[in-house]
């Protein structure tokens, strides 16, 4: 009985090493490992003592507690469930099966918001004046909205010149533009702490290409160093760009 091992045994040991591999390198990451350390070690001696010894007292307080410290693991880790969530379902096959069943909203934005957009992107870029805009779709930002201050207007070229301006009380942060209106500016975002981006690029564009892997906005940056306009969408940024390119990926990703 105890030998009767078949493939179905031998794929779910690899699949449970898998999963703990996948656990350790997110733990690793997002540097909680001695906290899975901690866990695995409670894990093991709850195993011995209630499966190896058999010991029933001890046994069922460990019991106990597993079923309470799952919550209080969901509690801890928060932010990391809801990034890997939110990462497994931004995958680009789950993506394009997601949009056969659902009408996006990209209706809701249409060429009248982004050519003001652009004009002040292209304006601020020629005065190096630093700036970056974030245009919510699908997912809402409501919790980025409340670290800012509320606006609610409608888009207009100077405005948005306006709030970036170097010494404008709001220029520092984020604009967060929502159904067609400039909704909040002065808006903190979430840093992504990947390996990958540039050097030379710092904590505006960190900004940028933090909010478009949590989410599906699409960011909008302009660099108060080189007067360079970049967009970060899905985690993945274009550099450099021209009116004309910003304008086609804006008209790309908000409207067909
Ligand atoms: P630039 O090319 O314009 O210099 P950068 O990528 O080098 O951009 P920094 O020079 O570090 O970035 O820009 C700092 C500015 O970025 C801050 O003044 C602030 O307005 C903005 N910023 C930094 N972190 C955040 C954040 N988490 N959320 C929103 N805005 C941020
Ligand atoms: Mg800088």
């Amino acid at each position: 009985m105890f030998f009767e091992f078949s493939i179905k045994d031998a794929i779910d040991i690899i699949l449970v090493a898998l999963m703990l591999y996948y656990l350790y390198r997110l733990m690793k990451e997002s540097r909680s490992l001695n906290v899975f350390v901690g866990i695995m070690l409670f894990v093991i001696l709850w195993l011995i003592v209630s499966q190896v010894l058999e010991m029933r007292l001890l046994g069922s307080i460990m019991d106990k507690l597993v079923s309470v410290g799952v919550i209080g693991l969901i509690v801890l880790f928060q932010e990391e469930i809801r990034h890997f969530l939110y990462s497994l379902g931004a995958h680009r096959k789950v993506r394009n099966l997601m949009q056969l069943f659902t009408n996006s909203n990209k209706e809701d934005v249409d060429k009248e918001a982004i050519i003001p957009i652009v004009m002040a992107c292209m304006s601020m870029s020629r005065g190096k004046i630093g700036a970056l805009i974030v245009v919510e779709r699908g997912i809402l930002l409501g919790d980025i909205i409340e670290t800012g201050d509320i606006i609610d207007a409608r888009i207009n070229q100077r405005l948005i010149e306006n709030i970036f301006f170097k010494n404008s009380p709001l220029h520092d942060g984020a604009m967060i533009i929502s159904k067609k209106r400039i909704k909040a500016a002065g808006c903190i975002l979430p840093v992504s702490h990947k390996q990958d981006i540039p050097k030379q690029l710092g904590l505006r564009h960190r900004a940028a290409m933090g909010i478009s892997q949590d989410s599906d906005a699409i960011a909008i940056v302009v660099s108060e160093e080189t007067g360079n306009i970049s967009v970060a969408i899905h985690g993945e940024f274009q550099l450099h760009l021209s009116a004309e390119q910003l304008e086609s990926i804006l008209t790309k990703e908000m409207i067909q």
